[in-house]
């Protein structure tokens, strides 16, 4: 198996240098995985890396928009299917993949996980002990999280595979997938405990928690850190600790079990 990478020209503070694109090939058969935005020149790019090879479908991490846009015009274009876990805003697969399902390209396969957290419809895939893995973990920035929850879970799941390298959807292959998830983890019930603290000692709004916490980070970014808290917050509501009204007024109701 063999894996080439194709950077979409998309760069910007939530894609980092752009959005991967990757080619997965086993005797002369190609999957696509994330074609990305609707950009001429990025399809241009990934139609040049196809020559010589034999496309077999396209594969969607999540329906965002620096992911998806382009699965449905290049699958019709090179008359492939695509593949996903749901439709979304910006993609409808033409196949659905469930959780654990395996799609064949050459003399390999990859499977698909369903690992949501970071959006709800969201898969990685295995190709031998290669995982893809979209938005779920990215390389050089953070992750946005809609599910603190499930995306813990999700990261928890992923520890069990074993992993020998990462292949994120934003940034280089990453090669301590042990390592790197457990760091995740990590920062991930650190952020807790800090939320949890600040609502101890005196914040009851989001926004009291964004400051406290995020002190550190340009206001701009407080929007996106606000639904990050949010995230924690619903995990510690579903977890019995704190009550989070629709108004963004919290308060805490019990302990961490
Ligand atoms: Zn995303």
């Amino acid at each position: 198996m063999r894996v080439e990478r194709i950077l979409a020209p998309n760069p910007g503070p939530f894609t980092g240098s752009g959005t991967n694109t990757y080619l997965i090939i086993s005797d002369g058969e190609a999957l696509i995985i994330d074609p990305g935005p609707l950009e001429r020149a990025h399809e241009e790019a990934i139609l040049t890396s196809l020559v010589d090879l034999r496309p077999k479908g396209i594969l969607v991490t999540h329906t965002h928009e620096d992911h998806a846009p382009l699965a449905n015009p290049l699958a019709a274009d090179l008359d492939l299917p695509a593949y996903g876990y749901a439709p979304g805003p910006n993609f409808k697969p033409d196949l659905l993949l469930a959780d654990e399902d395996w799609v064949w390209f050459g003399r390999e396969q990859v499977q698909a996980l369903h690992t949501p957290g970071h959006s709800v419809d969201h898969l990685c895939f295995l190709a031998r002990d290669s995982l893809f893995t979209g938005d779920h973990i990215m390389g050089g920035s953070s992750v946005v999280v809609e599910d603190m929850s499930a995306y813990l879970a999700s990261l928890r799941r992923l520890q069990q595979l074993h992993p020998a390298r990462l292949y994120p959807g934003h940034g280089l292959v990453m090669h301590d997938p042990a390592g790197i998830v457990a760091g995740y983890i990590e920062h991930r019930l650190q952020r807790e405990q800090q939320v949890l603290s600040a609502i101890k000692t005196g914040a009851s709004t989001v926004m009291d928690i964004v400051q406290t916490v995020y002190e550190d980070i340009d206001s701009d970014l407080h929007p996106l850190a606000a639904m990050s808290v949010r995230a924690h917050l619903t995990k510690l509501a579903d977890d019995g600790v704190v009550q989070h009204m629709e108004n963004d007024v919290v308060s805490l109701v019990g302990e961490l079990p």
